[in-house]
């Protein structure tokens, strides 16, 4: 973890306030790891940030809403969101005021979730065409796709936002997104 970050939390975590921070944790959808797109978080919170049904755990973020930092407001935002249905969350979320640009930050997030993605974050839709970047074993068949293989006309799987589904030697397959460029 970088000094300056440190010296920012005071080595504890932004989000509880009471534990060592181990991790710089970028927020997304901001990718470069400057200190301004980071929050240190210790390793409780780390595990719990993807984690569902912790309203109980999160309650930290009833204090560090209030953190000046706007990374730290932003995540904090996204968390109190997630659990907006519980009394204790959206009563915080009635009485915090944070900057417009933080609220983008913190829902560009959660929007960004929920959408299917190639490996380069680019948003796919059902029918783009897509290249595999890695070779691919073909389930219940010796075939395997090599790596540029072209896959036409996908479909987006509905409930898993890192599977599609495409054909490959005429076969109906599951694709990894992480696995695919689309192909504009
Ligand atoms: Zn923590």
């Amino acid at each position: 973890m970088l000094d300056k970050l440190k010296e920012r939390s005071e080595s504890l975590c932004e989000l509880c306030s009471k534990t060592e921070a181990t991790t710089a944790y970028t927020v997304s959808p901001k990718n470069d790891d400057t200190i301004a797109n980071q929050v240190a978080l210790c390793n409780d919170c780390l595990q719990n940030i993807d984690a569902e049904n912790q309203g109980f755990y999160w309650r930290v973020v009833e204090g560090s809403i209030w953190n000046p930092e706007p990374s730290v407001q932003a995540l904090s935002y996204r968390i109190l969101q997630k659990y907006k249905d519980e009394d204790w969350a959206s009563g915080v979320l009635s009485m915090v005021d944070l900057d417009e640009d933080v609220v983008q930050w913190a829902l560009s997030g959660l929007a960004l979730a929920d959408v299917h993605q190639d490996a380069f974050g680019n948003a796919l839709e059902a029918g783009d065409t897509v290249v595999l970047t890695q070779a691919l074993d073909v389930k219940g068949t010796s075939f395997s796709a090599p790596k540029g293989t072209v896959v036409k006309r996908i479909r987006l799987v509905h409930d898993n936002h890192e599977q599609i589904e495409g054909k490959i030697n005429d076969q109906m397959i599951v694709i990894l997104t992480k696995y695919v460029k689309k192909n504009n």
